[in-house]
């Protein structure tokens, strides 16, 4: 079987949260805002304010700190006190993550509402929760994609660009992820095959990424997104999400279950842990020598890591691997991949993922 799972709806301009109240009228008349602190500082205000357009109101709950289980379950019960009709994840990547986690666990229609570019996060169903050391302790998934996605631009345009870079790394690596899935008849995020609908869009991502980032990353915290920024956040919210939860993950994607155990990465960005790892990921393909060498010369235009040295790793060649290749060996996204990886050359490609050209 092919499935192909999205958003009900997804929204994207600028100024978009003072039309929330139109935009969510759907949804019900009581808001739950789940974010962090620094998020709910500026954002609460301007939420309530539209939603009183029509007479809805919002609550909003606060956390800060890693996104563990034990927070999750605290937060759920604190908005269970009082009657919701849906809840707001709204945040960078955490944010959304705990409101994701917070509606799967009260069975309430969700809306996210990302406030920076960082991550496809908020348009997927699945969040990832860590332990107190940022050590990942499990990707979980809730019954349904998100009900809307709304994406105000202006607030993304605001955010610093640092945030832009780590979602151009997690996308960038989509269609290569995507396409290794379905030539090894490989499963998607819904643990079927994907569709070729997936595949397009994978591919319309990185084709999107590669015209649009560099100019998208100049207007990047200047609060005034061009049609460069625009075409860059759909890429790597919309299609990049679309793109690897109905195409498949493979190698890129694996590797973040082993890099958190090298010394030093353990808080890495997970777009910078992606660039690097699509660069491991085309050093072990068999017929990617040219887009490996190409994105190779690409990555550095935009401000990612493509080495371990590149994420601050001192000195890969004397690292033990032993572990870490163990623990990326039991990735399922492994079985995505056009042959079986053995220990030794996926270390050998970590310690040097230049291309052989290079
Ligand atoms: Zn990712």
């Amino acid at each position: 079987m092919q499935v192909f799972g999205s958003p009900g709806r997804y929204y994207q301009g600028k100024d978009l949260v003072q039309r929330l109240d139109e935009l969510s009228a759907y949804l019900g008349n009581k808001a739950a805002l789940v974010t962090d602190q620094k998020v709910a500082g500026f954002l609460t205000s301007p939420v309530q304010t539209a939603l009183a357009k029509r007479g809805a109101t919002v609550s909003a709950y606060t956390f800060d700190g890693e996104l563990t289980q034990d927070l999750v379950d605290q937060l759920a019960a604190q908005i269970a006190i009082t009657t919701h009709d849906f809840v707001i994840a709204a945040g960078g990547g955490k944010g959304v993550d705990a409101g994701k986690a917070v509606a799967h666990k009260l069975g309430l229609p969700l809306m996210t509402l990302p406030t920076a570019a960082s991550t496809d996060s908020p348009t997927s169903k699945n969040y990832v929760l860590y332990d107190e050391n940022h050590r990942m302790t499990g990707v979980f998934h809730m019954d349904r994609n998100p009900d809307t996605v709304l994406v105000d631009t202006s607030i993304l345009a605001s955010a610093p660009p640092i945030l832009l870079k780590y979602g151009i790394g997690d996308a960038i690596a989509k269609k290569f992820e995507a396409r290794q899935c379905a030539w090894a008849s490989g499963r998607n995020m819904f643990g079927e095959r994907p569709t070729a609908t997936a595949l397009a869009l994978a591919n319309a991502c990185y084709d999107t990424l590669r015209i649009n980032a560099e100019a998208a990353l100049q207007c990047a915290g200047s609060g005034d997104p061009n049609p460069a920024f625009e075409a860059t956040v759909e890429a790597t919210i919309l299609m990049a999400g679309l793109g690897f939860e109905s195409g498949g993950l493979s190698i890129a994607h694996a590797l973040t279950r082993g890099l958190p155990f090298i010394p030093g990465l353990g808080a890495a960005p997970h777009g910078f842990l992606i660039s690097y790892g699509l660069m491991v990921q085309l050093k072990l393909e068999r017929n990617a020598a040219a887009e490996h060498v190409d994105l190779w010369n690409w990555l550095p235009r935009v401000g990612l890591p493509r080495s371990l040295q590149d994420l601050g790793v001192p000195d890969p060649e004397g690292l033990d691997l032993d572990l870490v290749a163990e623990k990326i060996a039991a990735a399922p996204h492994m079985a995505n991949f056009e042959r079986k990886i053995s220990h030794a050359e996926l270390i050998t490609a970590m310690k040097n993922p230049a291309p052989n050209e290079a």
